[in-house]
């Protein structure tokens, strides 16, 4: 127990290079100019990720500190439409379907800001008539005016702090349209009952929050945020070719080793982001700079996004991930990279079968009316299971542990791992000194570092899996995989482990079955002498079985809830037998 704790114990460090800040186990020897391995290693001149390279993003200017994420919509150039939400419970945001950044939307950079509410693709949500009043829709006027002078203004030497925003016209009459300190009155509301607790993943999860009274870190009634596109297509896949396929307009297809269109918009980022990205710099969707980090862009993607989300600044002693905590960002890159992921997987496919890259629009629009249609998705589905959380990666990974089992035999227990972040001491110890944290300070330390705590989760289950499965109970195998709760978001994992206590469970379990059986038979049936003493026997066998099975559970629990999460009590600690 203690070697398992003491394995938790990290402490973040921030590389002089990339400015990234991330947990070490180890002190480093130098932690004064303390350099990455993989700045260390990295042979490129300018490095990879460092300021001489443009990765590093420009520290925030006051104007741009603490804005709101309806004040950093009026004010962004390009809009990546989406959905996040805040869940529930927990508060953890999530993102649900796909993020949209529509070509059209992308080619029509918005020369004159701030946009007029009404233009604002957001939808609010009011649930049960309650006003949706989260702290993510106020708008202040002062705010958003201070913020694009800034953004249009220029430094000194008369070079502009954004270049991207040098010639954006401020339409004054907007912006003095906008509240001094409220919610837009222009944004489309939808009243929608309680419907987010009718599909609540129940029973999965919860973990116990109400364990004491004065540990509520969320507070539901208060604090619930959402953006939702309103044009968002809710059609069907079919639907979406047929129209596609009928436009009348010409596609460029342009079928090379990397998607194009949507994804070539440079500084796109910064142009959608530009509390983030104040003038540009660090950009990941700019890819001119002096040393890439891949000569395949999805790759290169891939790598920049990494190092933001890891980038750091320590202010007020704290350390502050502003790409990692900014409520949209991290949804938006990601679901570009997972769309980037499939269409190279799709380039790929073509390359393979250059039969159907050879396809006509008619071609297609026959075979969507037929049931070659099948034929093909299943086709393109093979290639669609080695991009990661796709339902044919999934497949693949049962069909792997079905083979293992097949060899190594059934394991002996199936477990879960679900993620107590308020309550795990080593992780809030990254982020305070004296191990001393407020409840609000927990919250916040679980809402800003999401990629933090995933971190540490998935390094407490690996040391869960050393100290306790293979050192304390002794497991020969055992397989498990990371998955994210529907509604609350938070990672838990599922396992399973083979013992090597186990006293062949499956076997044991065939000769209780059949001792029970013959119990009935011997009751029931007209039996001859010898058949009743085979039955005795086996009912004799089946019991001793059945007394083994129990025995070896008990002796591997310790302890039991008795109750289910809502109604939470210290669980009853069993005697060993
Ligand atoms: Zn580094």
């Amino acid at each position: 127990m203690k070697k398992f704790h003491k394995s938790l114990k990290f402490q973040i460090y921030q590389c002089g290079v990339c400015h990234e800040a991330w947990p070490l186990k180890t002190k480093p020897k130098n932690i004064v100019s303390y350099t990455c391995s993989r700045c260390l290693r990295g042979k490129n001149i300018p490095k990879k990720f460092s300021t001489e390279n443009s990765m590093m993003p420009s520290p925030v200017p006051k104007e741009l500190q603490g804005l709101t994420q309806f004040e950093e919509m009026l004010i962004a150039r390009a809009f990546p439409v989406m959905h996040v939400y805040t869940k529930p419970r927990g508060g953890q945001r999530a993102y649900k379907g796909h993020v949209i950044t529509l070509p059209q939307d992308v080619q029509q950079l918005a020369d004159i800001l701030p946009r007029c509410p009404k233009d604002l693709p957001v939808i609010i949500f009011t649930i049960n008539g309650k006003d949706n009043s989260s702290s993510d829709f106020v708008v202040r006027h002062k705010k958003v005016e201070d913020a694009l002078n800034w953004l249009t203004g220029e430094k000194e030497f008369g070079e502009p702090n954004n270049p991207l925003y040098k010639n954006v016209k401020i339409i004054r009459q907007t912006l003095a349209n906008s509240p001094e300190h409220g919610v837009l009155s222009d944004v489309t509301r939808v009243e929608c009952g309680d419907s987010t607790t009718e599909n609540e993943d129940v029973g999965i999860d919860t973990g116990p929050v109400n364990f004491e009274d004065d540990e509520k870190v969320y507070n539901s009634q208060t604090e619930m945020g959402s953006f939702v596109p309103t044009n968002v297509d809710t059609k069907r896949e079919e639907e979406i070719s047929e129209e596609f396929l009928n436009a009348p307009q010409q596609y460029n297809w342009n079928i090379g080793d990397e998607p194009l269109n949507e994804f070539n918009c440079q500084f796109l980022a910064s142009m959608a982001f530009p509390t983030l990205f104040p003038d540009g710099k660090g950009d990941l969707t700019n890819s001119a700079v002096l040393s890439d980090t891949s000569n395949n862009t999805t790759q290169s993607f891939a790598a920049k996004l990494k190092h933001l989300i890891k980038f750091s600044e320590k202010i007020d002693g704290k350390w502050v991930y502003r790409f990692a905590s900014h409520p949209r960002f991290a949804y938006w890159a990601y679901n570009i990279l997972y769309r980037r992921r499939i269409l190279a997987q799709g380039n790929f496919f073509l390359k393979q079968n250059p039969s159907e890259a050879n396809l006509t629009i008619d071609d297609l629009k026959e075979m969507l009316h037929s049931q070659s249609y099948d034929s093909l998705m299943s086709k393109l589905m093979h290639y669609a299971k080695n991009v990661s959380g796709t339902n044919a990666y999934w497949n693949r990974a049962k069909d792997d542990l079905k083979a293992i089992i097949t060899q190594v035999g059934a394991p002996t227990i199936f477990w879960t791992l679900s993620c107590a972040e308020f309550h795990w001491p080593e992780f809030h110890n990254l982020f305070s000194d004296n191990g001393d944290t407020s409840d609000s300070e927990r919250r916040a330390n679980v809402i800003n570092n999401p990629h933090l705590l995933d971190w540490f989760f998935t390094e407490r289950t690996e040391q869960f899996v050393n100290y306790w499965l293979k050192k304390t109970l002794g497991a020969t195998w055992y397989w498990f995989r990371y998955e994210y709760a529907v509604q609350r978001g938070s990672i838990h994992c599922h396992g399973v482990a083979k013992l090597q206590s186990d006293p062949n469970l499956c076997d044991l379990s065939q000769i209780a079955l059949q001792g029970y059986l013959a119990a009935q038979s011997l009751a029931k049936d007209q039996l001859s002498h010898e058949m009743s003493l085979q039955k005795q026997q086996e009912v004799k066998e089946g019991c001793e079985a059945e007394k083994a099975i129990c025995d070896y559970v008990d002796f591997l629990m310790s302890t039991q809830n008795p109750c289910n999460a809502d109604d939470w009590l210290k669980p009853q600690v069993l005697k060993f037998l």
